[in-house]
C-alpha cells in the first residue's frame, strides 16, 4: 500500500473520466451563457459568519463544516455550498441587478462517505439577485431543463413546490410542530422536529412514513399572492412543455428559502439519494448578509450524481482520447520533437513514443494511440528532407511526401476523413 492516499469521501478523477466532467461543465456554460448569466469564482473559502447564516438548523452548517481557525485567527470554512457565497459577493461588489451567475466547482462537507455522496463533490449552479418575478423562476427552472437536454439525460423528473410568504411557512411550520408532536416518529426525526420541523418531511425512514403521510401540506396555508405567483410559474413551465410533479412536501434544506422551490430527481437512481440537484427562491439571506432586502433565485445540480445517472443511461459513449497522429522516429528522437511541435501548431493532435524505442516499439504505441496516422522518419526520409505517411485505421498504402508538405498533405488527409 502506498504511504499516502486520497482522504476519505475524496477522489481523484484522472484521464478519460475526467473528459466527462469537462464536458458536463462545458454544457453547463453554453446554457447559462445563452441566458446572459455571467460566470462567477467566489472563494472556495470563506468567514464561518458567511455559512452560518444559512440557518443554525441546517445540517451541512451545524455537523458537516470544514471549519478552522487560520493562522491569522480568522475562523473560516471551505464552502459546503456556492450561493452563501454569491450573495456575499452582491453586498461587497453591488452590481447591477437582477444580477444573473453562474458557477461551477467544488464544495465540502464533512459527511459519511458512499456511492454518489462525497466529502469533497462539485456542483454547477445558477443564483439571480434582485429580481420576484415569476417569469425568473420559470426561466431559471428552465434552463435547468435545457441543461440536462443537452447533456442528453432523459430520465428526469422536475419536482415543484411553494413554500409560500414567510408568513405562510411560519404558520405552515406550527401545524406541522403540533401534528408531529403526537405523532409517532422516529428518534432522529423527534430531534430534526425540535429544530426545524420541515425537515421531518424529508425523513426517509420507513417508520416516520404514517406520520409524514398524514402530516398537513402548505397548499392550505398559501396566501394569495403566494398562490398566484405559483400559477404564474406553472402556467409558464406548461408553456414551455416542461413537465413537472407537484409535490407538496418538497421542503429541501435552507431556513431562508420561501415561495418556489424544486428538485430535479434521477429516475434512474435509488430513491434515497435520487436529487440531482435543486433550488429555490430564497429572501432574507442577502440581508443577513449586510445588504438590502433583495429577492434570489438559485439552483444547485450535483455532477458526481448527475454522472452516476448519465452512466444509468449510457449518456456518454466510449471517450474519445485518439490523437490523429502519431510520430515515429528511428532516428534518435529528435525529429519527433520538431515533427510534434510543427503539427501542433497547425492544430493537428498528435503524440510519440520517448525513451528510444525500436521501430516496432514505436509502431505499437502509433496502433495504441489510435491515430489515424504514423507519420514516419527514418535515415532514408531524413536523407531524401521526406517523411512517410501509413494509414493506420483505413488500411491504403504508405506515401512519402516531402517534409515541407506535411502539415497541408495531413490536413487534407484529415479533412477528408472527417467528411
Ligand atoms: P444541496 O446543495 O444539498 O441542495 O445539493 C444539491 C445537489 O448537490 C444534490 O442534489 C447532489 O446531487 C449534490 N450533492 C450534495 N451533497 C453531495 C455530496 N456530499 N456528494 C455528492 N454530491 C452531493
Amino acid at each position: 500500500m502506498p504511504a499516502f492516499q486520497t482522504s476519505p469521501g475524496m477522489r481523484d478523477i484522472l484521464a478519460p473520466e475526467s473528459a466527462r466532467w469537462r464536458r458536463f461543465t462545458d454544457v453547463f456554460a453554453e446554457v447559462a451563457e445563452l441566458a446572459g448569466y455571467g460566470f462567477v469564482i467566489p472563494p472556495m473559502m470563506e468567514d464561518l459568519g458567511v455559512f452560518t447564516r444559512l440557518g443554525e438548523a441546517t445540517e451541512i452548517v451545524t455537523k458537516e463544516m470544514y471549519d478552522f481557525v487560520d493562522k491569522g485567527d480568522r475562523h473560516v470554512a471551505l464552502r459546503p455550498e456556492q450561493t452563501a457565497g454569491v450573495c456575499r459577493a452582491y453586498v461587497e461588489h453591488r452590481p447591477i441587478t437582477p444580477w444573473k451567475t453562474w458557477y461551477s466547482g467544488p464544495n465540502f462537507r464533512y459527511e459519511k462517505p458512499q456511492r454518489g455522496r462525497y466529502r469533497q463533490f462539485d456542483q454547477v449552479g445558477i443564483e439571480v439577485l434582485g429580481s420576484d418575478d415569476a417569469h425568473l423562476d420559470v426561466e431559471v427552472i428552465a434552463l435547468g431543463w435545457e441543461f440536462y437536454r443537452r447533456l442528453g439525460l432523459q430520465r428526469v423528473e422536475l419536482l415543484l413546490n411553494s413554500l409560500g410568504e414567510p408568513g405562510d411557512r411560519a404558520r405552515y411550520i406550527d401545524a406541522l410542530r403540533s401534528h408531529f408532536e403526537s405523532a409517532d416518529l422516529t428518534a432522529q426525526s423527534r430531534a430534526t422536529l425540535a429544530k426545524n420541523p420541515l425537515r421531518v418531511l424529508d425523513s426517509k425512514r420507513s417508520e416516520d412514513e404514517s406520520a409524514i403521510e398524514a402530516a398537513p401540506t402548505i397548499d392550505q396555508y398559501w396566501s394569495d399572492a403566494a398562490a398566484e405567483h405559483f400559477a404564474t410559474v406553472r402556467a409558464g413551465l406548461e408553456a414551455l412543455a416542461i413537465p413537472y410533479t407537484i409535490d407538496l412536501k418538497l421542503v429541501r434544506g435552507l431556513d431562508y428559502y420561501r415561495r418556489t422551490t424544486f428538485e430535479f430527481a434521477g429516475l434512474t437512481l435509488d430513491s434515497a439519494q435520487n436529487a440531482l440537484g435543486g433550488g429555490g427562491r430564497y429572501d432574507g439571506l442577502v440581508e443577513a448578509l449586510g445588504g438590502p432586502p433583495t429577492p434570489g433565485i438559485g439552483f444547485a445540480l450535483g455532477v458526481d450524481r448527475t454522472l452516476i445517472a448519465c452512466d444509468d443511461e449510457g449518456v456518454f459513449g466510449a471517450p474519445d482520447t485518439d490523437v490523429d497522429v502519431f510520430v515515429v522516429d528511428t532516428v534518435g528522437g529528435g525529429e519527433a520533437v520538431v515533427l510534434t511541435h510543427e503539427l501542433r501548431a497547425a492544430g493537428i493532435s498528435v503524440d510519440r513514443s520517448f525513451d528510444g524505442r525500436s521501430m516496432k516499439a514505436q509502431m505499437k504505441g502509433a496502433n495504441r494511440s489510435g491515430a489515424a496516422y504514423a507519420v514516419i522518419v527514418g535515415s532514408d526520409e531524413l536523407a531524401a528532407d521526406e517523411v512517410a505517411i501509413r494509414p493506420l485505421r483505413s488500411g491504403g498504402d504508405q506515401v512519402s511526401v516531402a517534409r515541407s508538405e506535411l502539415v497541408p498533405d495531413l490536413q487534407s488527409r484529415l479533412e477528408e476523413g472527417n467528411r
